[in-house]
């Protein structure tokens, strides 16, 4: 690829913008997903942060859910966020019984998985990929990787406090998904990382 890839951002529901900010300062470009129609001529697609019942919903409602699910399942690239982690997993535990998924991650997450208590907090994390400074990530109402196949890779844990070791980043082959928002952080090295593997997809 010598130009800048095309990476679609799902825009059902959700901090769109923050990942097409994050996306550009790495170089890429971007286009909001709202139609099948604009699938068309993707690199690679985001799944931001939300609502996975609400996005799950609109997916279905718009008819995005079929195409969404033969690109993914396809190899397009794709990287979810929190909600998105969510719609990437081929299993919910606490789902709402009519939510469904993308797919493709072999992995079963749990929704909000760090207690109701705590809606959102911060974190540091090992996350070897991206060098030796750790992530300072931050949930919202997050769901973690509860178990996973044996073609996942876990990229990132929790490093201390309650919740140390919690598997939150994994990457399989095209698709990549963090519990947390780095969209929202200023650091962009996990979209760096994201549209590394866009190009060396492609
Ligand atoms: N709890 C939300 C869900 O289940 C995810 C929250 C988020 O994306 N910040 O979809």
């Amino acid at each position: 690829m010598t130009g800048a890839p095309l990476i679609g951002v799902l825009a059902l529901q959700g901090d769109v913008r923050e990942h097409e900010h994050a996306l550009a300062a790495c170089g890429a470009a971007t286009r909001r997903v709202r139609s099948a129609e604009e699938l068309d001529g993707l690199d690679a697609l985001v799944v931001p942060g939300g609502e996975s019942t609400t996005m799950s919903n609109l997916a279905l409602r718009w008819g995005l859910m079929e195409p969404l699910r033969a690109l993914v399942h396809g190899g397009l690239p794709a990287y979810g966020s929190c909600a998105g982690m969510i719609m990437l997993a081929d299993r919910i535990e606490g789902g709402r019984p009519d939510q469904e998924t993308i797919g493709g991650l072999d992995v079963t997450v749990r929704r909000n998985a760090f207690g109701r208590q705590v809606d959102s907090f911060e974190a540091d994390l090992d996350m070897p990929v991206l060098g030796d400074r750790p992530v300072h990530a931050v949930f919202i109402r997050a769901p973690w990787v509860e178990s996973l196949g044996p073609g996942v890779a876990v990229l990132g844990t929790v490093a201390a406090g309650p919740a140390a070791g919690r598997i939150v980043a994994v990457r399989q082959g095209h698709l990549l998904a963090t519990s947390f928002h780095p969209e929202l952080t200023g650091d962009t090295r996990v979209h760096e990382y994201f549209v590394e593997m866009v190009r060396e997809q492609a």
